[in-house]
């Protein structure tokens, strides 16, 4: 069910959002939604980012069409880096989300929360449809805001007993430890190469420039999310691990530009064609995983289509529950 109302535009909170979508809500928007993109039901339009040249800030667009939940929009927003010290989140955005029939302004969603959650959700789609059945240790690498979304929604796969964590800034840990004991997981701070020893599944979210993760590291039938590396120049990885693994990606066009993919295409390692949307996996046109000893690698650069599907539902949940009361515009 789509956001749409024939009487007004909502305009629903960070606070409102985060009091309304859970995240299977987010879980489940987001699977649909990759497999209608694999299915050619839903399409992401070329990202627009810019260096505005105003307060070191990065501002752009992620814009798309989901025919098959009927959801159309732009997420606009970016990156201000002078933020924090105004007490604000660095990254902002807005969702906007426009009636696909009459192309008229339905909602306005904050779009913060929502980011950390569908990005997430994107990971925890990849360890439900990729990861061992019995992965049992799951290694964090990254301590930062999206770290501990990430995990909250990871645990939620598989039967998790233990959490493996290491940060290129250790003093970022206790925030990481402080959940997983919330979620009553053991918690230990190890070597990248410790991780990459214990680890059946691997989240990679840091904003990197160079691999924290070296190919050799990682042992067979390890499931990893490489979810940091969303712009080109960064990278978490070595591209090595793209010709060990089998490689999926949230859409493979971003996955191979700016994803953590780039390095390796750009390298000759692999090509386009060695890339498999995870979509093809949800819609069950890909078998995924062949066997327990298989590395599976998956791409999560962050498509606008995502965000467009978590804020229709937290609109329409918001409007369902009468937290928000439609206005003209
Ligand atoms: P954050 O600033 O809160 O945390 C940054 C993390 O990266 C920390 O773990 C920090 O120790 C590490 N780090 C910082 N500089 C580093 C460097 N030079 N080398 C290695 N590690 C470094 O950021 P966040 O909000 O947690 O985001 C983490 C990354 O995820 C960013 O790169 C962000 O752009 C990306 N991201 C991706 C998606 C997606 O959909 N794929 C969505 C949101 C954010």
């Amino acid at each position: 069910m789509s956001a749409n109302t024939d009487d007004g535009l909502l305009i629903v909170s960070e606070e409102i959002c985060e009091q309304v979508i859970r995240r299977p809500d987010a879980f489940s928007a987001v699977e649909a939604v990759f497999g209608a993109m694999a299915r050619g039901d839903a399409y992401n339009f070329p990202v627009v980012r810019e260096a505005i040249g105003h307060a070191d800030a990065l501002y752009g667009f992620k814009s798309g069409f989901d025919r098959a939940g009927m959801v159309l929009g732009v997420k606009a927003g970016g990156y201000w880096p002078g933020n924090m010290a105004k007490g604000l989140t660095n990254h902002q955005s807005t969702v906007c989300l426009f009636d696909p029939d009459t192309g008229r302004l339905v909602a306005l969603v904050g779009g913060n929360y929502l980011t950390a959650l569908r990005t997430a959700a994107s990971s925890a789609v990849s360890i439900a449809h990729l990861a061992r059945k019995d992965a049992k240790v799951l290694g964090m690498v990254g301590a930062g805001h999206q770290s501990t979304f990430q995990l909250r929604a990871a645990v939620e796969q598989r039967d998790f007993e233990r959490v493996v964590a290491w940060n290129p800034h250790p003093d970022m840990l206790p925030r990481l430890a402080a959940v997983a004991e919330e979620l009553g997981l053991a918690f230990e701070a190890v070597t990248p190469e410790g991780l990459g020893a214990q680890a059946d599944v691997i989240i990679t979210i840091t904003s990197a420039f160079e691999p924290l993760i070296m190919a050799d590291w990682i042992k067979p039938g390890t499931h990893i999310a490489c979810m940091g590396t969303d712009t080109k120049g960064k990278q978490e990885v070595d591209p090595a691990l793209f010709k060990s693994a089998t490689v999926f990606a949230d859409e493979i066009a971003q996955s191979i530009t700016i994803g953590e993919a780039q390095h390796a295409v750009a390298s000759g390692l692999i090509g386009e064609g060695d890339l498999t949307a995870i979509g093809e996996v949800i819609n069950a046109t890909h078998p995924g995983r062949s066997s327990d000893d298989e590395i599976t690698l998956f791409d999560g650069t962050g498509v606008g289509l995502q965000d467009l599907a978590v804020a229709s539902v937290a609109a329409r949940l918001a409007r369902e529950q009468g937290l928000v009361t439609p206005v003209a515009l």
